[in-house]
């Protein structure tokens, strides 16, 4: 990325830090994945209850397996009971999320098959931390949805043995699969709790 793109992309992080916080969230801008690492612990005190959504950004930065060797409660889903895993999900004290897209002004997009990760994020675990590259922001809710669909949903279908049309595709095809990964959209517009969402955004293009 260029010097120039880099100070482009930094206003812009001012930009939608001004709209979370017109939403009562707060954001924080990281120059880099290790300087997004390193706000993010500064968030997460030692002793705390973590559970993580499907969040290939917190991993990217190097946060997940930071949790696994300090001194935190990381709930490994993983390792445990799938309904188990879940339930303890929506008692943690932190949660870690990405999104699909974010606009300009602060508006956080994001699609879910399971829908644990969404509703997770609308309510349940005391803190959410969401670890976001500059990649994912749009000048709009419309094209945030569009982001979302088109390019986070069909990237994430590749991680998965699925049969949907954008998993061969490439884009969005609204479809009604059996294995479709978009049961539910969540729009995150405003917090009505202060303090409890947080958002990193990652001057990288983390995640998709
Ligand atoms: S084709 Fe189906 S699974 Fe793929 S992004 Fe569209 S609605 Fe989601």
């Amino acid at each position: 990325m260029t010097e120039n793109m880099k100070k482009r992309n930094e206003q812009l992080a001012k930009t939608v830090i001004k709209g979370l916080e017109s939403r009562n969230m707060t954001g924080y801008y990281a120059k880099d994945k290790e300087d997004a690492l390193k706000q993010a612990l500064e968030l997460i005190p030692e002793g705390s209850t973590i559970a993580m959504g499907g969040c290939m950004s917190a991993t990217d930065i190097g946060l997940i397996d930071s949790l696994k060797e300090g001194d935190y409660n990381y709930i490994d889903r993983s390792k445990q009971d799938a309904r188990a895993g879940l339930m303890a999900a929506y008692d943690a004290d932190i949660f870690l999320s990405s999104a699909n897209a974010i606009t300009d002004d602060g508006i956080l997009v994001n699609i879910d098959g399971n829908s644990n990760r969404v509703s997770c994020i609308a309510q349940g675990p005391r803190k959410v931390i969401f670890i976001v590259g500059i990649n994912k922001v749009c000048p709009d809710l419309d094209s945030a949805m569009k982001r979302a669909r088109n390019v986070a949903a069909p990237a994430n279908a590749q991680r998965f043995d699925i049969k949907t049309p954008c998993k061969t595709t490439g884009k969005c095809f609204d479809c009604k699969s059996p294995d479709t990964i978009c049961c539910q959209f969540l729009i995150t517009r405003y917090s009505r709790h202060t303090d409890r969402i947080h958002v990193i955004l990652v001057n990288d293009e983390i995640g998709y």
